[in-house]
């Protein structure tokens, strides 16, 4: 069985901890390879590593910084389906979204490229007689990301281009459920030139986490991931004295309106509720119907759409929705499912008699479709991660939109109408970070950021695009006075521009 290693310093090192998880091919139910968890000390020579790779990288131009991201760029698109498959083969989905998921990245590193174009500082001459003011920003430092098992490429891809783009240097700790995706990239990124130190990567749990998180050499601190986990991140974090952004989980509702296109609401409710079976933090798990014909509606187009999902391993190019991640969270999905019946939840659609042929002890379930739950029950407070949907029914526009805005998440919602200013309202008041008009997942491209509201985002900063830039420097604004020929004289009170 394949042994897994940790990235330090552009080369590649043995685990020393003596502690290892597995990694599970979720398809089979097999273990595919052995993951090393870092020590402190480890961890430490990730940090070292990085910490001695930053004087000469923060130095560096920006324009030559990007040059290896150009070049990381094409390596990305010219190793795309080796990336994706062991993508699938360790998370389960199916090719095409694993594919989808490296060009979602590739957008990031893509916009990394320009990155010189934001780095431009602020400029204002003369604010006072022979004083000039301007703003720069600098890189932070070094930085770390921690990182989630559904999205074990795109996510890692969301944070260290950016950060070294900026003039950091990065510690990568990816999800030690499926490592593989993300060790593969930042080789990459070392054989498209960028320098040793610059990105490392531990494999790891709690042990690692808590040593970046409380380590002073590392300056901020990238999270995506569960909402228990990020809220500790952001506190720790945030009290070792690190900038944080600690991205989070999410119940996404999208909002069915009378007068939708119910062909297109079907389409859209089957992909973003059933893609990656669930396994997305912009999945939409509950979809809001406004008045009872509308429910009727959406629960008799969808159901035969959901019992006749493929259901497959990410090797059957048919298979539209793959395993479940681990045997932990399928049984966690399976004891969600069985609490919105003990709750009294019409359990319209049941997966979880489903049995794949060749593959019985693979991680599988089938979609699952709920009809009139209420908001008092878990399967409607809690973020189940699986492909389950859940159909709440209410009387009216004002109920749909309270109900989205008193939800604890507050990652991405989408309301389906053709009426503008049912749209323009939703838009306007709803709580939460990314909103979708006729668009079921509202994920922002990457020169814009993405980021949740309330219980999803602890932290200011979105991530990626120009939030990305915010929270990867610092800004310095510095009040110069030339020529030196003028005299000031001695001042003992504040003066402003307008009294030179
Ligand atoms: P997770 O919180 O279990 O793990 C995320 C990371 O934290 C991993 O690297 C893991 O090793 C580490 N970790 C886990 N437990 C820890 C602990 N007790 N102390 C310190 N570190 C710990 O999340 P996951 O199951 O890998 O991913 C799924 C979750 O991520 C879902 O809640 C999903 O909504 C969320 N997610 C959010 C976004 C977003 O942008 N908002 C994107 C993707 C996933």
């Amino acid at each position: 069985m394949k042994t897994l290693y940790h990235f330090i310093a552009g080369k590649r090192v043995e685990g020393t901890s003596g502690r290892f998880g597995d990694v599970y091919n979720p398809a089979t139910g097999e273990v595919s390879s052995r993951a090393p968890f870092a020590s402190a000390a480890e961890v430490g020579q990730a940090i070292a590593a990085a910490k001695a790779a930053l004087p000469a990288w923060s130095a560096t131009p920006p324009a030559r910084r990007v040059q290896a991201l150009f070049r990381f760029r094409d390596l990305l698109v010219a190793h795309q389906d080796e990336i994706a498959r062991l993508i699938s083969a360790e998370h389960g989905k199916v090719i095409a979204d694993a594919r989808g998921e490296v060009t979602r990245g590739l957008e990031v590193v893509e916009f990394a490229c320009g990155i010189p174009q934001l780095l431009k500082g602020e400029f204002s001459e003369q604010v006072a007689g022979g004083v000039d003011t301007y703003s720069l920003r600098q890189p932070v430092g070094v930085c770390a990301g921690i990182t989630p098992f559904n999205f074990p490429c795109m996510v890692p891809l969301w944070m260290f281009p950016m950060a070294i783009a900026c003039g950091n240097t990065f510690v990568l700790k990816p999800s030690e459920k499926d490592p593989s995706a993300a060790i593969r990239v930042v080789e990459l990124a070392k054989e498209a030139g960028v320098p040793d130190g610059v990105v490392n990567l531990v494999i790891g749990d709690k042990v690692a986490v808590d040593t970046l998180l409380t380590d002073p050499r590392i300056a901020a601190v990238s999270f995506v991931g569960s909402t228990a986990v990020g809220r500790y991140i952001h506190t720790t974090g945030s009290t070792n004295g690190k900038r944080v952004q600690a991205l989070c989980g999410a119940k996404n509702h999208m909002v069915v309106m009378p007068d939708a296109d119910m062909e297109q609401v079907t389409d859209a409710l089957i992909g973003s509720a059933y893609g990656a079976a669930g396994e997305r933090c912009m999945a939409i798990s509950v979809a809001v119907a406004v008045g009872n014909q509308t429910g009727d509606e959406v629960i008799r187009r969808l159901a035969p759409r959901v019992r006749g999902l493929k259901v497959g391993p990410a090797t059957d190019p048919d298979a539209e929705m793959g395993p479940i991640v681990t045997r932990d969270s399928l049984s966690r999905i399976r004891g969600y499912v069985e609490a919105g019946l003990r709750e009294g939840a019409d359990l319209v659609v049941d997966g979880r008699d489903l049995v794949m042929q060749g593959h019985e002890k693979g991680y599988f379930i089938g979609g699952c479709l709920f009809d009139r739950v209420s908001p008092n029950m878990s399967i409607y407070t809690d973020e189940i991660f699986g492909p389950v949907l859940s159909v709440v029914r209410v009387g009216d526009y004002e109920s749909a939109l309270g109900l989205v805005n008193e939800h604890q998440y507050g990652n991405g919602t989408a309301i389906f109408t053709h009426d503008g200013d049912a749209a323009r309202d939703f838009v306007s008041r709803v709580q939460v970070g990314m909103v979708g008009v006729n668009v079921p997942i509202p994920v922002p491209v990457a020169y814009h950021s993405f980021g949740g509201w309330k219980q999803s985002l602890f932290g200011d900063l979105h991530i990626y695009g120009t939030d990305g830039v915010r929270f990867y420097t610092k800004m310095k604004t510095v009040t110069a006075r030339w020529p030196s020929g003028i005299r000031a004289g001695a001042q003992f009170h504040f003066k402003s521009g307008a009294e030179h």
